[in-house]
């Protein structure tokens, strides 16, 4: 009887047969199967020997509401027509005592809800088939155990008997016989059980357990029918927001045994090595056992190779469904299978979860053999994926043991290992002592950049994703675990406490962090490493990555190495030098300090200059200090542009002037004031002195003041001399040969005024460069859009701008109203943990609000500037998710810090996929 000519007698479909090749559902139809039922038609269609069954329908649950808990008419006899239909193909009959068919029967909604209900196994026993099925098994503790396991399930799920007292009685004859596992209780022991349970069955139900294994049917269906509105599937679908009214499928199936003999056998296997990708089954396998011996550790399987050797024919068959489950699902699968007696069945396949080199390898290889295209290979692979396989992450046994210092936030990945330093400069003494260090700060400052660069990474208890050691954590690639509040770093002791663990760790100490998770560790935990050269399947599957994204993926680099590295991962310009991350370097930091503290004086002195007034010696003296300093930071800079010019090698290089507040690169305020007072009468002049200007320039709310392009209209040597620099250093770049392509941007406009004010200062510069080198200097002038009134007002600055970067960290900061340095260490994590915010808009772009003053300001500034060049260089470039809201308001590039870059790669073109 094929599906076709079974007859049907209910009004609806409600019975969806499934079964030697056929298979009246399909894949599609979640809704009236549920998904396991439209697993297994899907499953059985695509050829997989699967044991014969049927699904009756959610629409069949729903009508059994509606009616008052009654089956819907002429159901009942559908069902038996399937029955019927799974006896003929198994040569087995439900209640036959000869040849006994066994059933499962098992709950299927649409979405998953684990632990709904439970499965109800060997369904068909009673006295007399359990005869049959020792006879056929030769095996009477086997058939007296399958006996006990399905009056178990069968009365605590179907007759609501009380599985505490069932277990008790097994537990009983357990001590009674000194077994300490079910499995060493033998036939007798298995029978006395059975017993008991049949007397706890009466006892409770008042009834004998139902013989008629059709009347075990029909109490199971409706029992899952019932189960859809138990109280435990209530609660669950009400926290998983799943509606009430889609009802529950039936599947009900032929059990097959691997326990049979030693013909028999079960295991799991996936059809490629989901740790590497290897093209060969991986799995195991447990001769003459059931699923449940492999899962429960009993005995050890044998891995799946040795199937060849023990069942040649199984082991071909099984290799061969694999590649056909391969090229139907078109993915790697996980697999369930029995062999009964030689015959082998599929139980399930899905697609297998795998490592991050395993996805890549996997992607490339089908690719290659034509199972999937590279538009499906490129989705296949998680952006998060890529972005492990170039750090070094914990080898997982490792992990495992592993005891949790404190959790913060996961700022920059990978894994660092190496003992604690609680300030830079002990950082690089002790790597020049050839050990590795996590430097710990309760955050990080400029100051601390030395320290940073030699750690093998960075904690900070305060400060988040766009904090300074976020920030430089990314760019140089360094593991960072940010704003970690539930440390106490105590500098004086040096020792860092956890709040929450109460774990506390001193200097020297070995400590592990994983910047993928946010995850402190003790000790030094073993780590397995990565090298971005030696992935060939990466490079092949982000070239494929290159063919399909729009938007260009440039960098975030101050430093040739780091130019260097970008354009190795593929990165196409730099789309943000900071230029004050090399005031820090070595001798930069005295000078740049020197030229600030004496700044005020000297512009008050030039201003008296030039309103006519004589200037007196400590005027003088505070130009000349003032010059001198400035051109020494000129040279120095013009010598860092042309190592970076000639590192990007003919790309463009976005240089963005001096951005920050000046504080930041002078002593700080309050070290300075406790020294002075600790000094008390014997300060010297010069300290006293210093704690003026120090106090002159603090500000309230300095990331809201002196900083960015009033910066450089308060105090124009800094633009002057920048410009210098870069303009120089093209000049000298491009009489070796090279091909310098300079773009001078400024940050932090709110006014179009500022932009063409700070523009008359460059350009003027810029001609007397010109002229002196006889050489047309070739250089864009643009902006960034940071400020939310310069997204608003795009239009006129893009007449000043011949391109725009966006710098989403201010717009962020700003949009919101939160404080980019204090939010992630105060309340912001706490509004994602709670779901005040969907999410941490310092890590993905707030696209309903920020995301709209990007749009504006590329609308407008297109309107004004067709050809306008837009891009974005804030954190958010380098974020999977975000770079798909850059992909749909039309950006030309992203940028972003240089071990993002192949991230950023494949997120481009997920993003241009996803749009299709
Ligand atoms: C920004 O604000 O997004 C930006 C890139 O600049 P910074 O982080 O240096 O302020
Ligand atoms: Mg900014």
């Amino acid at each position: 009887m094929s599906a076709s000519t079974r007859p049907q007698v209910a009004a609806k479909k409600y019975v969806y047969a499934f079964g030697a090749g056929e298979a009246e559902g399909d894949g599609t139809m979640r809704d009236l199967l549920g998904g396991k039922g439209a697993g297994l038609a899907e499953m059985t269609k695509a050829g997989l020997p699967v044991p014969g069954g049927f699904t009756i329908t959610t629409e069949a649950c729903n009508d059994y509401f509606a009616a008052g808990e009654a089956l819907p008419e002429g159901l009942w006899e559908d069902v038996k027509a399937a029955v019927t239909q799974v006896e003929a193909e198994s040569g087995k009959g439900l209640g036959d005592v000869e040849n006994p068919l066994l059933l499962s029967v098992r709950s299927g909604a649409k979405f998953s809800m684990p632990g709904m209900m439970d499965t109800v196994l060997n369904l068909g026993l009673n006295e007399q088939t359990l005869q049959g099925l020792i006879k056929l098994t030769s095996n009477e503790r086997f058939g007296w155990d399958a006996y006990r396991r399905f009056i178990q399930l069968f009365g605590r799920i179907v007759l609501g008997v009380s599985g505490e007292r069932m277990d008790a009685a097994l537990d009983a004859v357990k001590e009674k016989v000194g077994a300490k596992q079910d499995t060493d209780v033998d036939a007798e022991g298995m029978k006395e059980v059975v017993q008991e349970l049949k007397a706890i069955v009466l006892d409770e139900t008042g009834s004998e357990f139902p013989q008629d294994p059709y009347q075990q049917l029909d109490l199971a269906i409706k029992a899952v029918f019932a189960s859809w509105f138990g109280k435990r599937a209530r609660d669950y679908r009400d926290n998983q927001k799943i509606p009430h009214d889609l009802g529950t499928a039936v599947n009900v199936m032929m059990m097959v045994f691997g326990n049979m003999g030693e013909d028999s056998g079960t295991g799991v296997a996936f059809s490629r090595n989901p740790s590497t990708g290897e093209n060969v089954l991986f799995g195991e396998y447990l001769t003459n056992a059931q699923g449940e011996d492999v899962v429960a550790g009993i005995r050890t399987p044998s891995p799946i190779a040795h199937l060849h050797d023990q069942m040649p024919e199984a082991h071909a068959e099984f290799q061969a469904i694999a590649d056909r489950l391969e090229h139907h699902y078109r993915d790697m699968q996980d697999m369930e299978f029995t062999i009964e007696r030689g015959r082998l069945y599929m139980l399930q396949t899905r697609s297998g979860k795998r490592t991050a080199a395993a996805a890549v390898k996997i992607a490339s290889d089908m690719v290659k053999d034509e199972i999937i295209t590279k538009e499906e290979a490129l989705q296949r692979i998680e952006p998060g994926m890529v972005d492990q396989l170039l750090r070094d992450q914990y080898d997982p046994d490792a992990l495992k043991g592993a005891t949790k210092i404190a959790k913060g936030l996961n700022a920059s990945p990978g894994a660092a290992v190496g003992q604690v330093v609680f300030d830079a400069d002990h950082a690089v003494e002790w790597v020049e002592q050839g050990k590795k260090v996590v430097l710990v700060r309760i955050e990080t400052s400029p100051d601390d950049f030395h320290g940073m660069a030699v750690a093998e990474g960075i904690l900070t208890a305060r400060g988040g994703a766009t904090s300074h050691a976020a920030v430089v954590a990314r760019q140089i690639g360094k593991p960072c675990v940010a704003g970690c509040a539930e440390l106490t770093v105590d500098y004086a002791a040096r020792t860092a406490t956890s709040v929450n663990s109460g774990v506390t760790f001193k200097e020297g100490d070995w400590i592990s962090l994983d910047g993928g998770t946010g995850e402190v560790f003790e000790g030094a935990l073993g780590t397995v490493s990565a090298d971005y050269d030696e992935q060939d399947d990466l490079k092949t599957v982000l070239g494929w990555a290159d063919e399909v994204r729009r938007l260009g993926v440039w960098t975030n680099a101050d430093k040739p190495e780091e130019a260097e590295r970008a354009r190795s991962y593929g990165a196409e310009g730099i789309g943000l030098c900071r230029t004050e991350h090399m005031f820090r370097e070595g001798e930069r930091l005295e000078i740049v300090r020197g030229a600030i503290l004496v700044s005020g004086a000297a512009m008050r002195a030039r201003a008296k200059l030039e309103a006519g007034g004589t200037l007196d010696a400590e005027e003088q003296a505070a130009i000349e200090t003032f010059d001198g300093a400035m051109a020494k930071l000129e040279a120095l800079q013009q010598g860092d542009f042309e190592g970076i010019f000639e590192a990007m090698k003919g790309l463009p290089v976005v240089v963005r002037l001096i951005d920050p507040p000046l504080h930041e690169f002078l002593p700080n305020l309050e070290e300075t004031l406790v020294e002075v007072t600790e000094a008390g009468d014997a300060a010297t002049a010069e300290q006293r002195e210093l704690l003026a200007i120090v106090q002159s320039m603090h500000e309230q709310n300095p990331m809201l003041g002196l900083r960015g392009v009033r910066l450089g209209l308060m105090i124009p040597d800094f633009v002057k001399i920048q410009t210098r620099a870069i303009l120089n250093a093209q000049v000298a770049v491009n009489k070796r040969g090279g091909d310098a392509i300079a773009k001078i941007m400024i940050p932090l406009v709110g006014h179009v005024n500022e932009l063409s004010r700070v523009r008359g200062l460059l350009e003027a510069e810029a001609d007397q460069i010109a002229e002196a080198s006889g050489v047309t200097l070739d250089y864009k002038f643009g902006t960034m859009i940071e400020i939310p009134r310069g997204a608003l007002t795009a239009d006129e600055i893009a007449k000043e701008a011949s391109f725009f970067s966006f710098g989403t960290n201010d717009l962020t900061q700003m949009a919101f109203g939160y404080s980019r340095d204090d939010a992630e260490g105060g309340f912001l994590l706490k509004y994602v943990e709670e779901k005040v915010l969907p999410f941490n808009p310092f890590q993905t772009i707030d696209a309903t609000g920020v995301g709209q003053l990007v749009e504006i300001a590329v609308q407008k500034g297109r309107a004004t500037r067709p050809d306008i060049e837009l891009g974005v260089c804030g954190e958010h470039g380098g974020d999977p998710e975000s770079i798909f809201f850059f992909e749909s308001v039309g950006l030309d590039y992203v940028s972003c810090s240089p071990f993002r870059v192949p991230v950023a790669r494949l997120a481009a073109a997920q993003a241009v996929l996803a749009d299709k």
